[in-house]
């Protein structure tokens, strides 16, 4: 859509003289719009759990207390809301230290296959809790690029995780990892790793908002598998600090495919 342009007037008299400058402030006005959406966003995220604590401990230490299986249950929720802030938290300290990093250019080897299945065998737990098989293909398996390994292994556990969250319960979760080749967007060689899920996938006109901070999907999967909706920002971020680049495909009803480019040589 279009935008207006927001300038900052002023005028200057000297020696009969007088100048008019314009400044355009549209970038500074938008960066302070994001910011204040982002602290609204966050105190809204973190208001939601603690309203259902304070909600809790007041049942709790009134008409809940002689009746010990009302306190189970509310103790279970509590222990639920409080694990959900912690997530949270630890969302947000991750998003601060990738954008943090992002001018810092990664300069360890990565073996990326190796990354992979150690990954998926991380995942395991979830993946059996939800009754999705996960498989490795690696077309390609010795392939190394440069890159900062802890960042990539939350890179790909974030993939993974909502290919398991999102996708179908029973349905296969595939990995793939594909040798290096030409990327014409990243004008160089490039190593693609993807993930695909048969999950409900995702309609066109949310697919370019998915890596925005708090962006989610409103749909009754979403709210039930409870993320933070900062996942794919995160993934965002670092994938910028490695100059590569992210690819959703999705098609309502048969699934998701995401991919990750990665170039397989140092950029300058
Ligand atoms: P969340 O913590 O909510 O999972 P993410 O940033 O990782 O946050 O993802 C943002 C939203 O994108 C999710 O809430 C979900 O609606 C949607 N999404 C992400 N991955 C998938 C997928 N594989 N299939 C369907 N929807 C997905």
């Amino acid at each position: 859509g279009s935008r207006d342009t927001i300038y900052r007037v002023s005028l200057a008299a000297a020696d009969g003289d007088v100048l008019l400058t314009f400044e355009d402030q549209t970038a500074t006005e938008e960066a302070g719009q994001m910011r204040r959406d982002f602290v609204a966003n966050v105190s809204h995220e973190l208001r939601t759990p603690l309203t259902a604590l304070l909600g809790f401990i007041e049942t709790l230490s009134g008409a809940a207390r002689d009746d010990p299986a009302a306190r189970d249950r509310f103790l279970g929720i509590m222990a639920h809301e409080a694990n959900r802030m912690t997530r949270l938290v630890d969302d947000l300290m991750s998003l601060s230290r990738v954008e943090e990093d992002e001018r810092v250019r990664p300069r360890e080897h990565v073996d990326l296959g190796a990354l992979l299945s150690s990954v998926i065998k991380g995942l395991e737990p979830q993946a059996n809790a939800a009754g999705v098989n996960v498989t490795l293909d690696l077309v390609a398996s010795d392939e190394m690029v440069p890159g900062d390994a802890g960042q990539l292994v939350q890179v790909f556990t974030n993939l993974v995780e909502n290919a398991i969250k999102y996708g179908a319960f029973g349905r296969e979760v595939t990995v793939q990892l594909l040798p290096r080749e030409m990327n014409q967007r990243l004008r160089g060689d490039a190593v693609q790793v993807s993930v695909t899920d048969r999950g409900d996938g995702i309609a066109e006109h949310h697919i370019a908002r998915l890596t925005e901070r708090f962006y989610r999907v409103d749909n009754h999967r979403s709210r039930e598998v409870g993320g933070t909706g900062l996942g794919l920002a995160i993934v965002k971020h670092i994938i910028n600090r490695h100059r590569g680049r992210l690819l959703i495909e999705s098609e309502e009803g048969q699934g998701t495919k995401v991919s990750v480019f990665l170039p397989s040589q140092p950029v300058s």
